[in-house]
């Protein structure tokens, strides 16, 4: 086997690891059970633990929780919860989209909340999804641990004097996606439409597309503000700009592959070929080039 091939599987591995909810060492995530806890605004904390990131959001009528990480992560995000008055004050967990690493939590909190997500994500936790490609099987959830209420396009809470939108754009990361816009506070979460400086893991497999979440950033950059707090589904919190970039780099890698494969270039020669020198630090935290590259390939077989 040579390199390039042990460098393909082993980031394949980590792709599979990463969203079927084995804990792996990684640059921007750690392996000790805690969750690192940033103040966004006022009343919205975002925690990194494990997996996708969680945003809470606390008031009178309780507390919000956009996604709650993997199931191993619950003992710790319990307590986090704790510190904001406890599971009691639990009203509504968002999942953004269906990935074990966006949703284990849902088998610890789903009792003391109710769960809203977009209707394609109750649909895949009711079922057995597999993905191919990594080998990666996911059992049905049991009733507790599935969304309560599901919404087609979009809906609005109104909550501790908070406007809170939740959006689905379609078939970026998955078939499922919802962004969730907080407008007093101006902050969005934007599941895994972001991942803030390397290369997206797309689910292709599950209605996901390169080119469909380009799309899908390109309208949201339309709408949010140079001072708008975006929280990734994955990396640091960050800003317009720092979206703006994952957007240029969707958007460049993309036409890149295109080119090539519109010159006959096989996904392995192109692999082999590379991209341009600009996007090397994409790299840096999850994906390889080669493995990017062959997601890009399938989302422009697909279209
Ligand atoms: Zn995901």
């Amino acid at each position: 086997m040579d390199l390039k091939k042990a460098s393909i599987i082993c980031a394949l591995f980590f792709v599979s690891s990463f969203i079927a909810g084995h804990s792996i060492a990684e640059k921007h995530h750690s392996d000790t059970p805690s969750f690192k806890s940033t103040k966004v605004s006022k009343n919205i904390w975002m925690l990194q633990g494990k997996g996708g990131n969680v945003a809470i959001m606390t008031g009178a009528q309780g507390l919000l929780m956009v996604d709650d990480d993997y199931k191993e992560m619950s003992p710790a995000l319990i307590e986090e919860v704790r510190h904001f008055g406890g599971l009691d004050k639990l009203t509504y967990i968002i999942n953004t989209h269906w990935h074990g690493d966006h949703t284990g939590g849902n088998f610890a909190l789903g009792s003391h909340a109710q769960i809203i997500a977009h209707d394609n994500v109750r649909t895949r936790l009711l079922n057995t999804q597999e993905i191919k490609l990594f080998k990666m099987v996911s059992e049905p959830y049991p009733e507790k641990a599935l969304p309560d209420v599901t919404y087609a396009k979009s809906m609005t809470l109104h909550m501790n004097d908070e406007e809170i939108k939740i959006v689905h754009y379609a078939n970026g990361h998955t078939d499922g996606d919802s962004i969730v816009f907080f407008k007093k506070a101006n902050v969005v979460h934007m599941g895994d439409h972001h991942f803030s400086g390397f290369f997206p893991f797309i689910d292709i497999e599950h209605g996901g597309n390169v080119l469909n979440m380009a799309k899908n950033v390109k309208d949201i950059l339309a709408i949010i503000s140079d001072t708008t707090k975006v929280i990734p589904g994955h990396g640091p919190l960050s800003s317009k700009s720092d979206l703006q970039d994952f957007y240029n780099m969707l958007i460049g890698t993309s036409s890149e592959v295109e080119a090539m494969k519109k010159q006959g270039l096989t996904l392995e020669q192109i692999q082999s070929k590379g991209l341009s020198k600009q996007w090397d630090s994409w790299t840096d935290g999850f994906l390889s080039t080669e493995t990017w590259i062959e997601i890009v390939y399938n989302s422009l077989k697909s279209q």
